[in-house]
């Protein structure tokens, strides 16, 4: 979340209230949209700040108040409500967030088929239940919530950021979307993200392009998987004029990884901006 949205909240001098919807990604969650039929789902709508308690908080309180309010799990609610996804294709696509073995802790090698996440360096395979947990077919199970399986993922990314190690470089087709009026197509070229941020160079029918990202401008990145059922998954990078929709290709890569990267590796800066 971006720090700048406390001050926000201060300057428009309205209550502060979030939304949280229960039971939408267990419905339809981003690493496959068809939906389960999850019913019934659960909004619950909190007031953080009336316009008196606001005008007496910090930025930071605020903040704070706002990043509690939408840290929430939704398999966990999942379970709590007992709701069940019986569906026979319901792991299906799992492996673009679970992108590590916790076994044999090769990456890229992850895929799923129905209800199995399988890793395709060991062998080993996990079953997902209707209440969407996950169970070792063979041995230990090492995560039977999956964000907790996420959150080692984190961890890892985080250790090789520290140890200052973490660094991918991949072909990409860009397409620019500095409009409503269509994608415009700039062509291919190499997306490196690593300490320094994100570099992109791209060339094509229009010239050649770079986007650069500096780690302190991005405290997260949006990843789509399967775009648009087009070209793959994508990293999308923003500038005030213009978005720019990174496909790696023909590499090993896994966009989550980058998301993970982004976010730590903006931690890490700030952490070490605090020290100095
Ligand atoms: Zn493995």
């Amino acid at each position: 979340m971006p720090e700048s949205l406390g001050k926000l909240c201060q300057l428009l001098k309205v209550p502060v209230v979030s939304l949280i919807m229960h039971g939408h990604h267990v419905n339809s969650p981003y690493w496959n949209l068809r939906e389960r039929g999850v019913k019934p789902t659960e909004a619950v709508m909190t007031q953080l700040f009336t316009a008196k308690e606001l005008a007496e908080a910090s930025v930071e309180e605020i903040n704070a108040r706002i990043r509690e309010a939408f840290t929430y799990d939704d398999f966990a609610w999942q379970k709590e409500k007992g709701i069940r996804t019986p569906q026979p294709w319901r792991a299906e696509g799992l492996h673009k967030v679970l992108y590590q073995c916790p076994h044999c802790k090769a990456e890229y090698r992850m895929r799923s088929e129905g209800t199995k996440l399988i890793c395709s360096a060991c062998g080993k395979s996990w079953t997902m239940s209707e209440l969407g947990e996950l169970s070792a077919d063979n041995g230990e199970t090492e995560f039977s919530h999956i964000p907790d399986w996420y959150e080692w993922e984190r961890e890892n990314v985080r250790r090789e950021i520290e140890a200052g190690t973490y660094a991918i470089t991949c072909p990409v087709r860009v397409e620019s979307l500095p409009n409503a009026a269509g994608y415009i197509h700039l062509g291919e070229g190499t997306l490196t993200h690593k300490g320094e941020g994100f570099h992109v160079c791209v060339s094509g029918k229009h010239g050649e392009f770079e986007m650069v990202k500096p780690v302190l401008s991005l405290y997260s990145c949006h990843i789509e998987y399967d775009y648009l059922g087009k070209y793959g998954d994508c990293v999308d990078l923003n500038t005030l004029e213009d978005t720019w929709y990174c496909y790696p290709h023909d590499c090993d890569f896994a966009v989550t990884k980058m998301a993970l990267a982004t976010e730590e590796l903006y931690q890490y800066e700030k952490r070490k901006t605090c020290q100095q």
